[in-house]
């Protein structure tokens, strides 16, 4: 037997492992698996370039909970240690890497936000252990060796009897870690971490229902048989080759990553490539509602087939965090901070290929298939819009692929809507005009107006709606959005004939008088307009300008600070050219002429959604009055 002192230079490295990483501890199992799948992947290709000469066979990895004994195993197949290897990697490789991991650590501590304690390796059993052992045999024609540490720089090495080929690990479970002695908590963890592992993972057996013999009665209890029970999937969709894999594979892994999401995806984008970077994934659209805070099940980050974190932030744009799926990539540096991680080169260009992957999916389910894409839009737009906004490289390939909806359930991309319109509808200063509703219910009536005229109102009612028009009206020439209910129809859009006021101008002057006496300061302006004489007498419109304002105030829009609250602002227009107009001017008696243009300014107003409370019960008993 020989034992020794490991060479680090703090006395004892261990307290201090477990007090840096305290909320961490449970990463210790996944570390030691890890190795388990390393040794068993360096055998698997030493056998195959004939390096080792045995038979690789089905080797497995086993954990092992003996409770009563207050032990943890992690027994594994692989190419295992001899007496030189074990002085070599453990004690010192290892355990150097511990002394500098900490340093790093002590570091890093103090900037928040590290992703995980990746590469922390072998030694963080100690986390968890007050002793710990190796008993290990190499493939190669060496004795077994039995290495043990207590957890002190100390640590004593012996020969072992052990015959079969492979690495145990021994952790005897700490006091205040005998968590890890429960079953159920070990299975959660390797659920965890270690679901898609390629070795097959086995903890425990399970109980499974056999065939009821032939002949066997109706109350007979069906035949069990216990079976190992095995934790994972090695060969995960997102390791195959896009061509191996039909659409049901790719559903039924969904299932398998999310077991409690019953929704299907809308559709997958599958990752691979490995230049400049390696990076394989499958990414899904799931049915989004229009709640964005809704973050259950995230995209998960593997590196190797070995689970890492499921917060993707840096990784994948902001955008596609809404996503659901899995990225592994060995290439993605994880032992630093989240401010590190974005300015990182290979995670920058990482990025940009998950963006553009997600557009030219889209494109092709545009170009493929445009009618169920148009079915799709409602529950895809969101994140389409968002990235629009966010990601000026996919705003250049969604323009195309963009869909905007009218009011009728017409889908057209912009470059179709702008044909549909370009000669009907136009303003004075020659600029596209798109109309647009954001609530069919509610601006129904400007709604009917517009369409009446033959124009095309689109629905555009995401939460960014707002930031994505400013977008478009910024990043295309001569265009403007205007909400059905911002202005006038007629003032908006520039019509070849122009309306004649069928009053004078002294009568205009009269008719205005009345209505400024009878409104009082209500923080209407009121502007006369010549019109059709088929359009409402009264239109309260809000100017687009201001609403978009106070709408931006409400989403956070940037550069929006210190305009405090901003002022109701409405228009009432006046259609000169309507019967019921002219009748008010004719009016004989004050009282009689007062109650009509209070009747009609609350129509208006109720036609706008602003009638309310105390004003809108008067409105409803003098109403009852009038038709009495
Ligand atoms: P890393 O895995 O990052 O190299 P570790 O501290 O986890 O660092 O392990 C150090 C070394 O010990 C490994 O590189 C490997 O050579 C050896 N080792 C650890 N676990 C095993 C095992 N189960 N079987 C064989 N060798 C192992």
């Amino acid at each position: 037997m020989a034992s020794g002192k490991i060479n680090v230079s703090v006395d004892n490295i261990f307290p201090l492992i477990k007090k840096f990483l305290y909320s961490d501890h449970e990463i210790f199992l996944r570390e030691l698996i890890s190795n388990a799948t390393d040794a068993t992947l360096k055998l698997k290709h030493l056998t195959s370039i004939g390096e080792a000469k045995l038979d690789y066979g089905n080797p497995i990895i086993e954990v092992k909970v003996d409770k009563k004994g207050k032990k943890l195993h992690i027994i594994d197949q692989g190419i295992g240690m001899t007496t030189e290897e074990v002085k070599k990697y453990i004690n010192e490789i290892a355990f150097s890497g511990a002394e500098e991991f900490l340093h790093k650590y002590e570091d890093g501590a103090k900037e928040t936000g590290i992703i995980g304690h990746f590469g922390l390796g072998f030694y963080s059993a100690f986390m968890v252990s007050k002793k710990v052992e190796i008993i290990t045999k190499s493939y190669q024609d060496a004795p077994a060796v039995h290495w043990t540490c207590d957890g002190s720089p100390k640590f004593t090495i012996k020969a072992h009897t052990k015959t079969e080929r492979g690495t145990e690990i021994i952790l005897h479970i700490a006091d205040d870690s005998t968590e890890f002695l429960e079953d159920h908590r070990i299975s959660e963890l390797l659920r965890k971490y270690n679901k898609f592992m390629p070795i097959p993972i086995k903890f425990g057996t399970k109980t499974e229902t056999l065939p009821k013999p032939e002949g066997a009665k109706k109350e007979d209890p069906a035949p069990t048989r216990e079976v190992d029970n095995f934790i994972n999937n090695p060969n995960p969709a997102w390791t195959k080759q896009p061509t191996d894999l039909k659409d049901e594979d790719y559903k039924s892994f969904y299932r398998e990553l999310y077991p409690m999401q019953f929704e299907e995806p809308l559709f997958h984008i599958h990752l691979n490539v490995d230049y400049p970077f390696n990076l394989t994934g499958i990414l899904y659209f799931p049915k989004l509602t229009k709640d964005l805070n809704i973050q259950k099940d995230r995209i998960q980050l593997y590196q190797n087939q070995v689970f890492v974190t499921d917060n993707v932030e840096g990784i994948v744009p902001e955008f596609l965090t809404m996503l659901r799926g899995v990225i592994d990539s060995p290439d993605i540096p994880l032992n630093v901070s989240r401010s590190y991680l974005q300015a990182d080169g290979a995670v920058k260009k990482i990025s940009s290929y998950i963006t553009r992957k997600v557009a030219d999916k889209l494109q092709s389910l545009f170009k493929s298939n445009r009618e169920d894409f148009e079915k799709k839009w409602n529950d895809i737009k969101i994140v389409i819009e968002y990235g629009m906004l966010s990601e000026d490289k996919f705003f250049e390939k969604a323009d195309k692929f963009a869909l905007y909806p009218t009011v009728d359930g017409k889908y057209y991309t912009f470059e179709e809507l702008e044909e549909k319109i370009k000669g009907s509808q136009t303003d004075k200063d020659g600029k596209l005009v798109v109309l647009y509703a954001s609530d069919k219910e509610a601006q129904h009536s400007y709604i009917e107006a517009a369409k009446a005229k033959g124009y095309e109102v689109l629905l555009m009612d995401s939460p960014i709606v707002g930031h994505l028009i400013q977008k478009l009206e910024q990043s295309k020439d001569k265009l403007s959005f205007a909400r059905v209910d911002a202005d006038p129809i007629d003032k908006l859009i520039q019509k070849e004939e122009t309306q004649i006021s069928k009053l004078s101008d002294e009568e205009k002057e009269k008719l205005k008088t009345f209505l400024e006496k009878t409104i009082g300061n209500e923080g209407y302006t009121v502007q006369l307009e010549a019109m059709d004489s088929a359009a409402s007498p009264f239109i309260v419109t809000e100017p687009e300008f201001m609403r978009r304002m106070k709408e931006m105030q409400q989403t956070g829009g940037g550069g929006m600070f210190g305009m405090g609250n901003m002022p109701e602002m409405y228009n009432l227009i006046v259609n000169t050219n309507h019967e019921l107009v002219g009748e008010i001017l004719n009016t004989k008696t004050e009282k009689k002429r007062e109650r009509l243009i209070n009747q009609s300014i609350d129509l208006a107003r109720l036609s706008k959604g602003l009638l309310k409370g105390k004003e809108l019960t008067e409105f409803i008993k003098r109403s009852y009055e009038m038709v009495k």
